[in-house]
């Protein structure tokens, strides 16, 4: 009902800029004026071949110190704005004009290019409870509107959240590892024992959910895990 009153809200008002509020002269995606439009940073190599931070094409110095679980980790923007901006109204408004700018976006720089065909794609899942409160997993409908091709692929309920934790950006680098501990389970582990995988979510920050997520997989049997942010902070 709520995407239904937004989408008819959306033909009644003129649209605004995503990024700075600007109203628009037009409605075409991704909703941001060519000013804001400029600003977004997409990622290109060189990067880290583990985490993807753009720097060399070698390992870079965190990834030396600590492997993660997953094999590589792609992320399309730097999380700085207008980016920031969109994943907000993705997150807490479920904004419709948000989702359908990052499949723009996702189409420009295109999102499949940078990984092996899966065979599942697994979006990060959120705890029930916050499920039931936001109405909306915003990494699958991240997955959807960035991997259309591979729609078919994705499987929401295999990976699960089964512990609710604080959140990530309340906590450092150890207390995020610890947080997030024996948090995530896969449901049926045969369907990913052999399997290519790709994880999705919103922002990759220090990595530790993916890496959680990565474990659990690795611990069934996944033969190659990959991880999909649409932004990833700088160090
Ligand atoms: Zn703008
Ligand atoms: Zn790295």
């Amino acid at each position: 009902m709520r995407l239904l009153l937004e989408a008819l809200a959306e033909l009644l008002f003129p649209a605004c800029c995503l990024g700075c509020g600007r109203q628009l002269g037009f409605f075409h995606l991704p909703l941001l004026c060519t000013s804001c439009k400029t600003e977004v940073s997409p990622i290109f190599p060189p990067c880290c071949p583990c985490c993807g931070v753009p720097s060399t094409d070698k390992r870079c110095s965190s990834c030396l110190d600590h492997a993660f679980a997953f094999d590589q980790a792609r992320s399309l923007f730097i999380y700085q704005e207008p980016i920031k901006s969109l994943i907000l109204h993705l997150k807490f408004s479920g904004s419709l004009a948000g989702l359908s700018s990052f499949a723009a976006l996702a189409q420009e720089v295109d999102a499949a290019a940078l990984f092996h065909e899966p065979d599942l794609i697994l979006p990060v899942p959120l705890h029930i409870r916050r499920l039931r409160w936001r109405g909306f997993n915003q990494s699958l409908l991240l997955a959807k509107a960035c991997f259309p091709a591979w729609k078919e692929k994705i499987q929401p309920d295999l990976l699960q959240r089964h512990r609710a934790t604080v959140p990530q950006t309340q906590l450092d680098g150890a207390a995020r590892r610890s947080n997030l501990e024996g948090a995530f389970s896969i449901s049926k582990p045969q369907v990913v024992r052999g399997r290519r995988v790709l994880l999705t979510d919103d922002v990759f920050t220090t990595g530790s959910t993916l890496h959680e997520c990565a474990k659990v997989l690795r611990e069934a049997g996944a033969a190659e895990i990959a991880a999909f942010t649409v932004a990833r902070t700088l160090k």
